[in-house]
């Protein structure tokens, strides 16, 4: 057959979809909702991949993996080679086929989506990502030899992963300092087991481990110690990727009211603290019967589905745009729905109600309309006179967005910031401090899991150039 046919009859494959838990099981346990592709689905979906001569997929991807070349050897079934393939440009492959928004970036720029459905890439990178890890094969990528030059990574997040595996690769002596007890940053303590298990995140971070990189668990950086203690100790270079976990509250009349409170709070003692396993650990949750989600992000989805699953009669989103200006992900908004979320679309909050004891029982709401375009390029929501109603509610979950957290730069006030706290850096992560760097949430605000990848990637590759000029 020639090959225009052979390329004809690829584009006529339909996407090949992932088996899901049902929703009305699913909505009930924390178990993994999507379940993966099979082998031959797999090998099946791979056959679509045109292979083009300049792929555009590969520009769509911030840390820009061999997106072809991994295809092409799941279509030939060499599958530890693929994830190795992966491996070299991203040590988190399980995390990303999950997570990533592949629909607005690598599949938004494949080629087929123009006419057809595009490769499904992020299943196909989850696929071989969780063979190795079911085969037991984790590989490594290679690293230069050590040269005992010693930097620091503040934040084991996707940014400060990421940084330290490609400096570890160069041959640098890597220590990453993070605050809490486990590592992984949001991936463990903000998005939820059903969405991306512990397990997971654990298995990928275990890389670092391969490649030499010293991890120091609660090292708080601005509180135990300093920066100036890490010049001090010899670091001569550090990459801040702090993320940017302070919570940003709606006000409103009645904020302090009692079951009122962060998707931050609640998501992280759902996840890092295990709080969905109560008593087993011991950790308290408030929940709710009548639960209101404010926001429309995926923060918003992942807590209106975790408060479902953990009993909530009825849990609401309360959104001020149409679904359409949602910044989730359109997969978890889908999923939301098919599991019984309410969404209250148009509508935005105008006070919390409580009753004499400081409890909150009701939201007072008011409908909007779209007007002009505003300053993020979304429409504008406009109330409409007259139109306020009220939602019962005993839990109020404020996911609304979040802001640098000031701890670690108000005890380093040299370090540049902009008006909203993230530090200033250029296109290579550099900050105004000759020596450090930083990437990932810390600097953009809050964005996603491979954008702050990309940004520890670039900042890696400038700390090396940097670094050079110390090593004998
Ligand atoms: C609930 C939720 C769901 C999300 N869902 C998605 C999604 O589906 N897809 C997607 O792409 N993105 C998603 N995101 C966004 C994404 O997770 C973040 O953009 C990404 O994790 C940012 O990475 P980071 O390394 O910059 O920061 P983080 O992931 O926040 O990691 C920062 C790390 O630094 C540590 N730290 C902070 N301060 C200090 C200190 N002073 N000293 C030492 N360590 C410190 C923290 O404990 C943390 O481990 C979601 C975010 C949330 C909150």
């Amino acid at each position: 057959m020639s090959e225009v046919k052979k390329k004809k009859r690829r584009v006529d494959i339909p996407r090949n979809k992932m088996l899901e838990q049902n929703p009305n099981l699913r909505n009930k346990n924390f178990k993994e909702v999507n379940l993966g592709y099979t082998e031959d689905i797999a090998k099946a979906e791979a056959e679509r991949c045109l292979q083009c001569a300049r792929p555009l997929c590969v520009d769509g991807c911030p840390v820009n993996i061999d997106i072809p070349g991994f295809i092409k050897l799941i279509k030939e079934g060499n599958y530890r080679a693929s994830v190795e393939r992966i491996k070299d440009f991203n040590i988190l492959p399980a995390v990303c086929g999950r997570v990533c928004p592949q629909e607005v970036q690598c599949e938004g720029k494949c080629v087929l989506g123009k006419k057809f459905e595009p490769v499904a890439i992020g299943h196909l990178e989850r696929y071989v990502a969780d063979w190795e890890r079911e085969n037991k094969i984790f590989s490594c990528p290679e690293c230069k030899a050590q040269n005992n030059i010693k930097a620091a990574i503040i934040g084991l997040g996707p940014a400060g992963i990421t940084c330290a595996a490609e400096l570890a690769k160069e041959g640098y002596d890597i220590t990453i300092f993070e605050a809490f007890h486990e590592g992984g940053g949001v991936l463990v303590y903000g998005i939820p087991e059903f969405r991306l298990p512990k397990e997971i995140v654990a298995t990928e971070i275990n890389t670092l481990e391969m490649l030499n990189v010293n991890i120091r668990y609660n090292m708080v950086i601005g509180k135990i110690i300093t920066i100036e203690d890490l010049f001090n100790k010899g670091y001569k270079s550090i990459f801040i990727g702090i993320g940017a976990g302070t919570p940003i509250f709606l006000r409103v009349p009645g904020a302090n009211l009692k079951g009122v409170i962060s998707a931050n709070e609640y998501l992280t003692r759902i996840n890092l603290m295990k709080g969905y396993d109560f008593p087993n650990y011991k950790t308290p949750i408030n929940l709710g019967k009548f639960v209101t989600v404010i926001g429309g992000g995926n923060v918003a989805m992942d807590a209106a589905r975790s408060a479902l699953r953990l009993g909530a009669e009825k849990v609401t989103i309360v959104y001020r745009r149409a679904l359409e200006q949602m910044p989730a992900r359109k997969e978890e908004i889908h999923h939301a729905q098919e599991e019984g979320i309410d969404f209250k679309l148009l509508t935005n909050p105008l006070q919390f109600i409580g009753d004499i004891s400081g409890n909150v029982i009701e939201m007072e709401v008011i409908k909007m309309e779209l007007g002009e375009l505003d300053a993020s390029g979304r429409a504008r929501p406009i109330p409409i006179e007259n139109s306020e109603f009220r939602i019962r509610t005993d839990l109020i979950i404020n996911a609304i967005g979040n802001n640098s957290n000031p701890l670690l730069t108000s005890t380093y006030p040299k370090l540049e910031l902009n008006k909203w706290g993230n530090i200033i850096t250029d296109d290579n992560g550099k900050t105004n401090i000759d020596g450090i760097y930083a990437g990932g949430d810390i600097v953009t605000g809050s964005a996603t899991v491979i954008s702050a990848m990309g940004a520890g990637r670039r900042a890696a590759k400038a700390m090396n150039e940097y670094l050079i000029q110390f090593i004998e």
